[in-house]
């Protein structure tokens, strides 16, 4: 069988299921309520914009993402951490100041 890699599929339908386990035990407040898968969804989506950064391959949200504000803003959180990381690492500034950010990365 073809594995088939399509950006972001997982984490687009991780979110499709919390969505469904949202609505399937909305009578019930105690219960099980898809809350934290639907956490899991945006934490990945950030992890995957971190990466993408890193890799340097790929310069924008998953097409998949498109439609779910939540996780577009996990992406772009992930990617510009990603970023700012980046950044300070090649800042001659923060480089001498041995451990902390210049005044301004601090
Ligand atoms: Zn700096």
């Amino acid at each position: 069988m073809t594995e088939i890699n399509i950006r972001g599929i997982e984490i687009r339908t991780l979110l499709a299921k919390a969505k469904v386990q949202s609505v399937i035990h909305s009578q019930d407040p105690d219960e099980f309520n898809g809350h934290h898968l639907e956490f899991e969804a945006f934490l990945e989506a950030q992890a995957l914009g971190y990466q993408e950064y890193r890799t340097r391959v790929i310069e924008d949200v998953p097409g998949l993402f498109i439609g779910e504000p939540g996780l577009i803003e996990a992406w772009r959180m992930g990617w510009s951490s990603a970023a700012e990381l980046d950044e300070i690492r090649h800042c001659s500034s923060c480089q001498t100041a041995a451990g902390d950010p210049c005044p301004y990365h601090g």
